[in-house]
């Protein structure tokens, strides 16, 4: 039975596997979301039901007022938070599914046709854009929507405005997901093994809930 996992748990994998297992496997420890978390989330719900159910904006988000016009007003199927599951055979199945292997949830999903774009929102800085799960999630509507032969997908900076883009093509859908089977390989692996190695990263010295790690800033072990 492989692991079942979605973007952000695989990157958390990939950042450490000691700290995957702390927060995943044996949940021995919580990490709490920070306040720019739970900002981020009251972002994504403002965006959510401005474009599904036209709710007015908060004064506190007006800043987003403009990028979502423009996404309301794009040509095709709109469907806000559009949940996928996906078999361990790259089957589209529902998100709660008992054989789901994948998960993930685009922020926007429009649909035309042979076109399709996708949006993340992000409340973060743009410094240094992270388009891997576009590339994740692009995969899967493919297979949500065989019709689809391109997506157009996008981070959406809403506090620093801009758009970073990039384009997804249905022929390229095998070679894009070797990296990500191998990925949930080495997942497995550990599992198997439940071997989980510490490895160091930049949230060691102060933001990683692991502090009985020797590697961790603010552990006891000197
Ligand atoms: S302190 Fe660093 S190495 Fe240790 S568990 Fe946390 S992220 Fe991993």
């Amino acid at each position: 039975m492989s692991t079942k996992w979605s973007y952000s748990s695989m990157s958390l994998f990939q950042q450490c596997p000691k700290k995957y297992y702390h927060l995943k496997i044996a949940k021995d420890i919580v990490e709490y979301p920070s306040e720019q978390m739970r900002y981020g989330l009251a972002a994504h719900k403002v965006a959510e039901k401005y474009i599904q159910d036209g709710t007015p904006i908060p004064p506190q988000f007006s800043y987003m007022q403009e990028a979502l016009d423009k996404l309301k007003d794009m040509k095709g199927e709109i469907i806000c938070e559009y949940r996928m599951g996906l078999t361990y055979d790259l089957e589209p199945c529902k998100f709660m599914a008992k054989d789901v292997w994948w998960r993930g949830i685009v922020d926007l999903l429009v649909v035309d046709g042979e076109a399709a774009k996708i949006v993340d929102y992000k409340t973060g800085k743009n410094t240094y854009p992270d388009t891997k799960q576009l590339e994740l999630l692009s995969l899967a509507v493919f297979k949500h929507f065989p019709e689809v032969k391109v997506v157009k997908a996008g981070l959406l900076f809403v506090v620093h405005p801009s758009f970073v883009k990039e384009k997804y093509h249905a022929e390229e859908q095998e070679e894009r997901w070797k990296k990500w089977i191998e990925q949930s390989k080495e997942l497995d692996a550990a599992v198997e093994t439940d071997v989980w190695n510490p490895k160091q990263n930049f949230t060691c010295r102060a933001w990683c809930p692991v502090t009985s790690c020797a590697h961790n800033g603010r552990s006891n072990w000197d």
